[in-house]
């Protein structure tokens, strides 16, 4: 097996196959085994467990995934990288590379097309893996998470900025609807740092590596899920305003008297900012909507 975790093995294989890194994809292949080792060890990877893999690149991750899971799905949007990933992937008989865009992928689908039925969808669960392509990162866990995949786990390598935003609590600077969506459907953990140095070629910013653990049920439970988060973007929507005029103002084209009885009704001070808000008062507030809106 080839393992291309140096700049210049890296340089080495995509001269072979005469491809450049390409930036518009999100290419900061991982350099340092260490680290990727550590991603992998943090998925716990049992031999019954079937893995699937955003974006293998060069195989940084899927080399050692593939030694510790049963099957290794990776979904690659780059065609351009799959005869080099294929060299890197020789005798490894339990990867299986689909050419894809993970923004579109039925996950629990290709969970079930690739393994009899076993995994995905009213099947087992899988675990998740990536060292996610930056420009992708928010819209992708959006929809992982909202599509309800029958994901058990999943361990993401993202720009530190963005970690900070998943594990963030409320009334801080980085709290914002992504959290709230995050923490809603997982137990979030920033698990560690790791420098922008470790990759080629080298990106603007650090990383961090952050384990999300899927709940068996929400964090809040909630009357309905797509109000509760068409509150959560409305409160957002305007952060220097209070809650009351962030509602008013957002396109759920609710009045302003109206908000002002769904805020009395469940207990929430209307000056107060949206950031402030836990899930549970989202959920309430939420709630309370339906409720008043319902007569
Ligand atoms: N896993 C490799 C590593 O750790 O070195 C590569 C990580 S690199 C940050 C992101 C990878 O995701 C690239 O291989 C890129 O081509 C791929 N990618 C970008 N957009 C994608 C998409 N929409 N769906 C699937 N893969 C994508």
């Amino acid at each position: 097996m080839l393992e291309v975790t140096s700049p210049a093995g890296i340089r080495d294989i995509l001269n072979r196959y005469q491809l450049a890194c390409r930036k518009s994809f999100g290419q900061n292949f991982l350099i340092d085994r260490n680290i990727a080792g550590k991603i992998v060890a943090a998925a716990e990877l049992q031999p019954d467990d079937l893995a699937a893999e955003i974006g293998p690149g060069l195989g940084a991750l899927t080399t050692r995934s593939a030694g510790s899971a049963g099957k290794v799905l990776a979904v690659e949007l780059d065609r351009g990288l799959l005869p080099a990933l294929a060299e890197v992937l020789a005798g490894l008989d339990n990867v299986v590379v689909i050419q894809g865009d993970a923004l579109e992928i039925d996950f629990d689908r290709l969970a079930q097309e690739h393994t009899g039925g076993v995994y995905g969808r009213d099947a087992r669960q899988y675990k998740l893996l990536a060292n996610l392509p930056y420009y992708i990162t928010t819209p992708l866990l959006l929809r992982l998470l909202h599509e309800h995949y029958n994901i058990s786990l999943m361990v993401v390598m993202v720009q530190l900025e963005v970690a900070a935003r998943l594990t963030a609590a409320p009334g801080t600077k980085d709290y914002g609807a992504l959290s709230v969506a995050v923490q809603y459907f997982t137990d979030a953990k920033l698990l560690f740092r790791v420098p922008k140095t470790v990759f080629f070629p080298v990106p603007a910013v650090d990383s961090a590596v952050v384990r999300l653990v899927l709940r068996q049920k929400p964090a809040v439970p909630v009357k309905d899920e797509k109000t509760f988060f068409q509150v959560v973007r409305a409160a957002f929507g305007k952060r220097r305003k209070t809650l009351l005029n962030s509602l008013a103002g957002s396109d759920m084209a609710i009045a302003k008297d109206l908000w002002k009885d769904v805020l009395h009704n469940c207990g929430i001070d209307p000056a107060r900012r949206g950031e402030t808000l836990s899930l549970a008062e989202f959920a309430r507030l939420s709630d309370s909507l339906l409720e008043v809106r319902n007569g």
